[in-house]
Formats: C-alpha cells, sequence, structure tokens
C-alpha cells in the first residue's frame, strides 16, 4: 500500500460536551458516543483530508451503495485506562491490518496507516474524559468504512466514507449462554467472505439467531456450511473447548474471523504450558465428550466479552449441560487477558500500546 504523506487533522471542537449527561454506572453496549467522531471521505481514487467533528447524523444521498448493497466493514476494539490516568490500546496493528484485509474483500480502498492511527490517537486525546479507570470500564470504539457513492448501479463504488466512533463501555456478567450448534443455516461458505468484519456477515445472522433465541438459546455455534459437521464460531466470537485439560479451536480459514482474543488466548496457552489443538472439530466430538464427562468447558472469545462462558448447548433436539468448572480455563485466561490490557501485569507479549 502506498505511503501517504502526513497530514493535519481539521479538528471543530463541540461547544459543549455532553460527558454530564452520562451515567457511566449504568451504560448498555452501544448506545451511548462520545463528543467527537473521525471521518475521512475517498474521492477521486484518494483519502482526504481527515477531520474530526462533533459526534452527529451524517447527510447521506438516499441512492448510496451502502444502503443497496452493502459494501461496509467495519472494527471493533477498545481502550483502556490504568490506575495513574494513562490510556492503552491492545494490538491496535492487528485491527488496522484486518479493516484493510474486510476492505480488499469488499473491493474497497485501503486506509493508511498514518491517518488510522494518528486520527484515533487524537480522537482518543480529545474524547479522553470519556475513557474510566477501574477493571470493566473500557472505550468500545469503532472504525467503518461505508459506500458513498450516489447510484444504485450493483459494482464497487468510487467514494466511501471511513470513520471512527467511541462508546463507553462497562462489563457485564450476563450469564453464562446457552447456544445452538446450527444444523441448516450458514453464516459463510468456502470462498466467501467470511473472514471479513463485512456488515452483510451479521445480517445473515439475525433471523436463525431469532430462531434460536424463541428456543431458548441466546447464541449460533456455526458449523462449516458444506456438512455442518464442524464446530467453526459465534455470532462475533471465536470458540473454545476444553476437552480434559486440551484446549481446541478451529483453525482459521475463508470462513472464520481471525480473532484477536483468540490468538492472544492461543499464545497466553502456550506460554503457560496449557496443550492447544488447532483443527477441525466435529460437532459429534464434542457431544461424545459432553456424555462421557470429559468436556469441561466451553467459552467465546472475542473484544467486547473478552472471553464468555457456555453453559449449555443444543444439537439435534438434545440439550447439554456444561458443568461449571472449579479452575476453569475462561477464568483464568480472562483475568490474565484484561490485567494486560489495563496494565495490571507485565506485558511478555508486547500487546499493550500506550496511547501518548
Ligand atoms: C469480531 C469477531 C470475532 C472476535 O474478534 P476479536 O478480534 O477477538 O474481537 C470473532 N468472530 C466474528 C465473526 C467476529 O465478528
Amino acid at each position: 500500500m502506498e505511503n501517504a504523506l502526513p497530514q493535519e487533522i481539521e479538528i471543530t471542537k463541540i461547544a459543549t460536551s455532553k460527558i454530564t449527561e452520562v451515567d457511566f454506572e449504568n451504560l448498555t453496549f452501544g448506545n451511548i458516543f462520545t463528543d467527537h467522531m473521525f471521518v475521512c471521505d475517498y474521492v477521486n481514487g484518494e483519502w482526504q483530508t481527515p477531520k474530526i467533528v462533533p459526534y452527529g447524523p451524517l447527510t447521506l444521498d438516499p441512492s448510496a451503495r451502502v444502503f443497496h448493497y452493502g459494501q461496509a466493514v467495519f472494527e471493533g476494539m477498545k481502550a483502556y485506562k490504568d490506575e495513574q490516568g494513562d490510556t492503552y490500546l491492545f494490538r491496535p496493528d492487528e485491527n488496522y491490518n484486518r479493516i484493510n484485509k474486510s476492505a480488499e474483500r469488499l473491493a474497497m480502498p485501503a486506509f493508511p496507516e498514518n491517518y488510522f492511527f494518528d486520527g484515533l490517537y487524537a480522537l482518543l486525546k480529545l474524547d479522553n474524559a470519556w475513557i474510566k479507570s477501574g477493571e470493566g470500564n473500557s472505550l468500545y470504539i469503532r472504525p467503518f468504512v461505508i459506500a458513498t457513492q450516489p447510484s444504485v448501479s450493483a459494482s464497487e463504488a468510487d467514494q466511501y466514507r471511513f470513520m471512527i466512533i467511541c462508546s463507553p463501555a462497562q462489563s457485564y456478567y450476563s450469564g453464562d449462554v446457552s447456544v445452538l450448534v446450527a444444523e441448516k443455516f450458514s453464516r459463510s461458505a468456502n470462498g466467501g467472505f467470511g473472514y471479513a468484519k463485512a456488515a452483510g456477515n451479521y445480517a445473515g445472522q439475525f433471523y436463525p439467531t431469532k430462531l434460536a433465541k424463541e428456543q431458548g438459546y441466546q447464541q449460533i455455534i456455526w458449523t462449516d456450511s458444506n456438512t455442518h459437521e464442524y464446530v467453526e464460531e459465534a455470532g462475533t466470537m471465536n470458540l473454545f473447548f476444553r476437552v480434559n485439560d486440551t484446549l481446541l479451536t478451529a483453525p482459521i480459514s475463508d470462513r472464520i474471523l481471525d480473532g484477536v482474543t483468540r490468538k492472544s488466548l492461543i499464545a497466553l496457552a502456550e506460554k503457560q504450558g496449557i496443550v492447544v489443538e488447532v483443527r477441525p472439530i466435529k460437532v459429534s466430538e464434542i457431544v461424545a465428550a459432553a456424555k462421557d464427562g470429559s468436556l469441561k468447558e466451553i467459552f467465546g472469545a472475542g473484544t467486547a466479552a473478552v472471553v464468555s462462558p457456555v453453559k449449555a448447548f443444543g444439537y439435534k433436539g438434545a440439550h447439554y449441560e456444561v458443568a461449571p468448572q472449579e479452575n476453569s480455563y475462561a477464568a483464568h485466561f480472562k483475568k490474565a487477558l484484561l490485567d494486560i490490557q489495563y496494565n495490571m501485569a507485565e506485558d511478555a507479549f508486547g500487546w499493550r500500546v500506550k496511547v501518548q
């Protein structure tokens, strides 16, 4: 990708901050946004001067292609504040690289690295008061790109908008989840774009998930689209299965999103001498392990919840419980990752990045 020249960011500050109106003790995820947002348009084959402006609605032509063909990609990352008031990101290069990987698959232009980081850092500086210290508090960061070209012709656009919006978040314990193993629906297929954080991948999951909810499950474990015999991942989380003391997780493919949390957990586990098998995992194998008691844990891994324990799963009309574990890997890994993220533990892998 071409090395773009560093550009000044045009900053327009909000007249009066909205922060005093926010109840930081009672946040629900993703509903409140900080004072500012980062915006950069792509026209005539070039990214224009980036801007930071007060958070607010956009004006787009109704024919903008994103509305019709879903040409849109996004990222999800978090900023954390330690007790000294310093702000940190966790492996942000991974998010930067991934949004461009997603963009490439959707025939969208790559976003320059210096724009991404200069914009993100400037935004985090400006809205720094919105990042609260204390474990569980964070700022959820949502970079995204949409096709803005006004035209309903079904092809890739020549105008785009890159944006970053930020939402203060708390961690909640919403209870361990029950999940349904997909037998009919698929979220992705060979040759598709399951590996991309592309809007359409999520839109297509809402209906099957709605049906699963009617059966008392909160989420779906997606299986491979060819045979539905292999477990892949959940809606916005990669999956880990603990059988006896071995961790199993499916290999990354063009159907599965390459999660930062997943690869961080694999690295942490291997460092601690826990055996991790990255290989195709049959549903039948998990069912057998649930029946003979060797299935100790199932958990999802993703930026939003870090680690999310699964207490039961449904498959072919049967319901399997996963009994709570005394020395749970899920709890152990959650703490290990949070301690690194909040600058409370040594960062052996160099994952933490201080926002200057
Ligand atoms: C975002 C996402 C994940 C988790 O990725 P992280 O980088 O760990 O947040 C897993 N699966 C899907 C489908 C996702 O969208």
